[in-house]
């Protein structure tokens, strides 16, 4: 069925990214999760491929290729050939679009060409210690001094934050209007701009999520990003696509899991046969096989509104919110029928459950999702 969703360049674009993860990635996984994060080589290379930023213009270092497909097909791969916390979906579609949307031509030469190539990595960092879900509870501030700005304030779970050389980063800007922020690009290197710990996390291990802090950090104002006072409608901007590429990530998370249990059972045998023959066995992958199918049709048609500029805030939180619930039941019941094998690191289930149980939670929580939905319906603030 899903061959009608992919053309056949997008077919063998599949199977080349999948050779180049076999080749690449997959053999140096655990090294990486042992290290808490994926060595900065890796984004060269991936660069040197053509598979970051694969929207940007050619004139800024890109291939020009705009649908949303091959970051699909990207995402998929990474599931189950791939390495969950190397976090490049992050970098070219989650971040580096905020550069596109909002960034001065000036910025856009200055940074894109780099992004593409994958020497200058990017985090976007909204979430503090006392604001997530509640953005307009941020403490970090910046304030206009004439020919720059001053920032501080502190920043936290920030992904790709050990590596990140650009960090968008949100800020209040008006002491009169505490709702108003401000994006900025932070460079590394600029006096005051510091990291603190790789936290330690309960799955995607070898994904960098840390601490920033900023103390009296001047900013030139020519890296101020958009409009001052409009950080906020700016974020909101990017967050469909932000929560259709979760959707994506835990869809494609939790097909892993189907594919890899479905192996399990075939193989492990118990009471005189496959786990496959046992009727439990059999009505909850069934049951997997069409939660996962019916999610991947809503996603495939989210992904095709996507590319025609049609998908709405709402859908994407819906995608978002499914998808995670999906994958959730996916790694659990996926880790039950691997028995004691399931609860071990060796086994991928193992980490793939790990991994899941952020994805209720990052880019908006599954709460904060149904809230979406709810005010559509309802209204509310
Ligand atoms: C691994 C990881 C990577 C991350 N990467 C980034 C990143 O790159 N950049 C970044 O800025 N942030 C990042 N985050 C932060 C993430 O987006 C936040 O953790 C998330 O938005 C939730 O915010 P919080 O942790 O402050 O929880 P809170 O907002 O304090 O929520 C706590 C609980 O209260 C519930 N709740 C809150 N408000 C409501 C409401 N109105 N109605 C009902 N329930 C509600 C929530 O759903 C949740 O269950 C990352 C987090 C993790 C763990």
């Amino acid at each position: 069925m899903r061959h009608q969703v992919f053309t056949e360049e997008q077919q063998i674009f599949r199977e080349s990214y999948r050779r180049f993860l076999h080749a690449e990635v997959k053999p140096h996984r655990e090294q990486w999760r042992r290290d808490g994060l994926v060595p900065r080589d890796m984004f060269r290379l991936m660069g040197e491929q053509g598979y970051l930023l694969t929207w940007a213009p050619e004139a800024l270092g890109g291939l020009g290729v705009e649908d949303f497909r091959y970051q699909q097909i990207m995402i998929e791969e990474d599931a189950l050939h791939g390495e969950p916390g190397f976090f490049h979906t992050l970098h070219s579609r989650l971040v580096a679009p905020y550069l596109r949307h909002f960034g001065s031509t000036e910025q856009q030469q200055r940074f894109i060409p780099r992004c593409v190539s994958g020497e200058c990595v990017l985090a976007i960092a909204m979430t503090e210690p006392d604001a997530g879900s509640d953005l307009a509870g941020m403490k970090t501030r910046a304030e206009d001094c004439g020919d720059h700005w001053l920032l501080n304030g502190s920043k936290v779970y920030i992904s790709n934050g050990i590596l990140a050389d650009a960090v968008i980063v949100a800020a209040k800007t008006n002491p009169q209007q505490p709702r108003e922020m401000t994006l900025f690009i932070v460079e590394r290197g600029m006096d005051g701009f510091e990291r603190g710990r790789n936290l330690d996390k309960l799955g995607l291990k070898a994904q960098d999520t840390a601490e920033l802090f900023f103390n009296n950090v001047k900013i030139p104002k020519n890296n101020v990003l958009g409009d001052v006072g409009r950080g906020m409608q700016q974020l909101m901007q990017g967050l469909a696509e932000e929560r259709l590429i979760t959707a994506c990530i835990s869809l494609a998370a939790g097909e892993a899991a189907f594919a890899l249990t479905r192996d399990f059972v075939m193989e492990r045998q118990a009471f005189g046969g496959p786990l496959s023959a046992l009727q439990n066995t059999r009505f909850k992958m069934a049951a997997m096989r069409t939660e996962l199918d019916v999610a991947q049709a809503y996603i495939d048609r989210c992904v095709a509104q996507h590319n025609e500029g049609l998908l709405s805030a709402v859908s994407a939180s819906q995608a978002k919110y499914y998808c995670s619930e999906v994958e959730g039941r996916a790694v659990d019941e996926g880790l039950q029928l691997h028995g004691g094998a399931g609860y071990m690191q060796e086994y991928e289930i193992c980490n793939l459950y790990a991994n899941a149980r952020i994805s209720r939670i990052l880019a908006g929580t599954s709460e904060i999702m149904k809230e979406i939905v709810a005010r559509d319906m309802f209204g509310g603030k």
